[in-house]
């Protein structure tokens, strides 16, 4: 039973939004997903860090185990049922591993296990996806790029995720004859989805270093021309935070010429898709980046690798981007700015302790499992 400050604490918590800090003990329900591969290992590394936060800080975690993808097919033969989604929809925040792999991929389009992630978005109403992008001082060395380029790199991608090129209509193939076709997609903003998700960008951005980057191709589509306008609109609410354009041309090549002039960059679906992975790529690793996908009432918390069938069941995956996903749920959640702080920290530590899974390993480092590094992680966060 809660008690009345305890229901009017957990309904405030349910609209804490990008931006708002709480204050308080949390009382929170969440919808845990699995998945397959090595989605339930790093899943459970993922739970033992929020339980470790739970501990220290006082705030209490529950979780509901929810099947999904190739697990929901096997037990139920689709791979997100009414029952997963209705679960989903009445917690407070859903955290998701990974789902698919080969035992599946004969299925059809409708029946395939990544079918849950999408009917999941939608369903959910998540407009705004964020992939931080931040280089670890421990694993500089690990990029592709160099050191002196990276260092500080700290950005947050916000590519908007249900309306653009991939949704728009018409779309399909018209026969030209003689084997010739024309194929139509239809690149469509409306006012409201651009401005939702540029809003969530200059929030997210005064919780940062308070700029923003909108990145559009606002010189040749006219699509891109009323995301700027927008853009500029909604930034006149937000005095305090600098709002700079930059051609979606350009922003690929700043990423890697000068990603340190970034914080938060806030872009329409297909650009974004592309940059996010780009700036995902200065720092690494796959099993390093979280991701966090808002919009509706719940928000849904993943790391961006897949269920890595390869590996599964050895040991050998690395929990951390599961982990930092449930850092990204700890502050758009539930406002727990702090909290995420203490998680983010405890990685960075641990890291530089040299501690590595397979994936991040370099000479001289100690090479340790999925478990023992959310142990580390779990250790550093307690003894904080
Ligand atoms: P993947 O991300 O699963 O794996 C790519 C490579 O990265 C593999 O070599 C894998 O071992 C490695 N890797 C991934 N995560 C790792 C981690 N945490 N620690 C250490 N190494 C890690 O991508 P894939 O191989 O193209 O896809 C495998 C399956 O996952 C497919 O069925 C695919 O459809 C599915 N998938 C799911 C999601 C999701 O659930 N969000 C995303 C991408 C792919």
């Amino acid at each position: 039973m809660k008690t009345a400050g305890e229901k009017a604490a957990a309904s405030e918590k349910k609209t804490v939004a990008a931006g708002r800090s709480q204050t308080g003990p949390v009382d929170a329900a969440i919808a845990v997903l699995p998945g397959d591969g090595i989605g339930p290992e790093v899943m459970q590394e993922g739970l033992k860090i929020l339980e470790a936060v739970g501990e220290r800080y006082g705030h209490r975690f529950k979780f509901n185990r929810v099947m999904v993808g190739g697990a929901s097919i096997d037990a139920h033969g689709a791979p997100l049922t009414d029952e997963a989604l209705a679960a989903c929809r009445k917690s407070d925040a859903v955290y998701l591993a990974a789902v698919g792999g080969p035992k599946w991929d004969n299925l059809g389009p409708e029946r395939r296990p990544e079918k849950a992630l999408l009917g999941l978005r939608k369903a959910l109403g998540l407009y705004a996806n964020l992939r931080p992008a931040k280089v670890e001082p421990a694993l500089i060395e690990a990029s592709t790029l160099k050191p002196e380029a990276l260092k500080g790199v700290d950005i947050l991608v916000i590519r908007e995720l249900t309306g653009g090129l991939y949704f728009g209509r018409p779309r399909g193939r018209e026969p030209l004859g003689e084997g010739q076709f024309r194929a139509v997609d239809t690149l469509i903003y409306t006012t409201e989805e651009i401005q939702r998700v540029v809003k969530t960008a200059f929030e997210a951005a005064r919780k940062r270093r308070k700029k923003v980057t909108s990145i559009d191709k606002a010189n040749v589509l006219e699509s891109s021309r009323l995301w700027r306008e927008i853009a500029t609109e909604v930034g006149k609410s937000y005095p305090d935070v600098a709002l700079e354009h930059m051609l979606v041309d350009n922003a690929a090549m700043q990423l890697i010429r000068n990603p340190r002039q970034f914080d938060v960059i806030v872009t329409e679906n297909m650009f974004g898709d592309i940059l996010s992975d780009e700036a995902a790529m200065l720092t690494g690793s796959l099993g390093m980046q979280p991701s966090a996908s808002l919009g509706g009432k719940v928000a849904m918390y993943e790391p961006s690798h897949g269920s890595a069938p390869d590996i599964a069941g050895q040991g050998k995956a690395n929990p951390l981007a599961t982990i930092l996903s449930g850092a990204m749920m700890l502050r758009y959640s539930f406002g727990l700015e702090s909290e995420a702080q203490a998680v983010e920290a405890a990685v960075e530590r641990v890291l530089a302790r040299g501690y590595r899974t397979a994936d991040i390993a370099q000479p001289g480092t100690i090479q340790v499992s999925t478990r023992e590094m959310g142990d580390q992680v779990r250790q550093e966060i307690l003894e904080a």
